[in-house]
Formats: C-alpha cells, structure tokens, sequence
C-alpha cells in the first residue's frame, strides 16, 4: 500500500453549494492522521505561484491546451445519442485528458506520490475510451483526481418514471411540469443546487485515497460510500442511507493509510 500524507482539495466557485472546508473535516476525520489541506481553485491557485508577467503567457498555453481536452474535439458534438447531449458541449472534458493537462501545473515537490490532489469542477468529466460508447462519469480518478459535481446530477440514471414522465411532458410542451419533476422525485434524484451534495460527495474523496493508495476502483459493496453507484437512487442509498458505513476492508485501508 503507498502511504498518504496530504490531500489537497481545491475549491470549485462555480458549484453551488460546495463546502469544501466541511469536506476537508470528514475526510480527516475518516482517515486519522492524514494532513487536509483546503486550497482555492486549481487554476488560481497554481497560476499564483508564478509572478503577474508570466501568467497571461501561461494561461494562454493552458487554454490551447485545454481546448484539446474537451470532448467536442474529439466527438461529434451534434450527435443527439452523446450521454450528454442536453448539455452545452464546450463544458464536457474527457477525464484523463483533462487530467494530464492540469498535472502540468502541479510542482514537483507536490507531485510525489504521498501527496494527492483532489479538485472539483463543475464541468462534467466524459469517458471515450470506447468512443461507440461513451460516458460521463462523476470522478477520474488518479493524479490530480477530478470530481465533477455536474457528474453527479448527469452520470447515475434517474428512474425510469422520471424519465417517462419528462419525454411525456416534453411532448405535451407542457414545461411548468418538467420543472417540478425534480421536487417530486427528490427521495430519488439529484439535481442541480441540491443542499445533499457535500454528503454524497464525501465517499468520491474517499475512493480517491483508497485508488491512490491501493490502486483499486470503487468498493463492489452497494452499502459502502466508496461504492460508485449507477443509479440516482442507489447514489442516495449508498452516501446518505440509514445502512450506509464504510465496509471492513476499507475501514482498515483508512485507518492505516497515513503513514510516517
Ligand atoms: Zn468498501
């Protein structure tokens, strides 16, 4: 197991409702001895090492660089059957690549493998790995892990009903109702703005430390919050359900993973 010795989580402006100092506490509190530490957002925070003459050098290079992350570059942003087709398609980035380029910006000292970067946008993070089948996803794990919170609102599927009841107003062009299907499917979905989110993302930045540290995706147990759920529902269960705990084995692997 490689041990950890900091966790960095850098802020997200855009989402609403991110409470990162309230992250950073959980995480400490379920991984004793880890050193938590809370930065503003990725891109101000490491353009800011660099003095004021330097950054509109670096931050043009960075946006050249970026454009080549997003997935529009890579897929057909027209295609009506992309997973994230109802979104506009320059806020979509493929996670791995995304990855490489803010990796880049991280020093050297900070880059050693006890140290792990975790940071949310709210962008969402798609996977074309398989480009017949392509993916949003709420987190790419790895150096730095991204978390999408748009990911979680976008990536696990609503229940069936709700999606039949929104085709079925969608055709009746009746929208007033579109808008209160998300209330009256609150015990079941997430959406956008939602007062929960800091909740269901703390069992991400757990998954994120256990992949640093023992190079294993999310937990199989559907009861674990380092379980990544498929569904809305089973993400509601899994973070905030009255059986939700961290399983055995992870347990352990927290508990021992600071290490001297
Ligand atoms: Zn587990």
């Amino acid at each position: 197991m490689i041990h950890l010795h900091t966790v960095y989580l850098y802020d997200d402006p855009d989402t609403a409702g991110l409470d990162i100092d309230y992250l950073a506490g959980s995480l400490a509190a379920e991984a004793p001895g880890l050193q938590v530490g809370v930065r503003t957002d990725f891109l101000t925070h490491h353009f800011g090492r660099f003095p004021e003459e330097h950054r509109a050098s670096l931050e043009h290079e960075l946006e050249r660089q970026l454009a080549g992350t997003r997935a529009s570059a890579h897929l057909d942003a027209e295609d009506e059957g992309l997973p994230w087709a109802q979104v506009d398609a320059d806020e979509v980035y493929v996670g791995r690549l995304l990855q490489a380029a803010l990796r880049l910006l991280i020093p050297e000292d900070e880059a050693t493998t006890d140290r792990l970067h975790c940071v949310f946008i709210s962008q969402l993070l798609a996977d074309i790995d398989d480009p017949a089948a392509p993916r949003v996803g709420v987190a790419a794990l790895g150096s730095p892990t991204i978390i999408s919170t748009s990911g979680l609102v976008e990536a696990p599927r609503r229940p069936r009903e709700y999606y039949f009841r929104r085709n079925h107003y969608a055709m009746l062009g009746a929208v007033e109702h579109i808008d209160s299907l998300a209330e009256q499917f609150a015990d079941r979905t997430v959406d956008y703005g939602d007062p929960r989110i800091n909740e269901l993302l703390k069992g991400y930045l757990l998954m994120a430390v256990a992949y640093r540290a023992t190079g294993d995706g999310p937990c199989a147990d559907p009861l674990c919050p380092l379980h990544a759920a498929n569904t809305q529902q089973q993400l509601l269960q899994t973070q905030l359900g009255d059986r939700s705990r961290i399983c055995g084995y992870h347990r352990g692997m927290l508990d021992t993973v600071y290490g001297e």
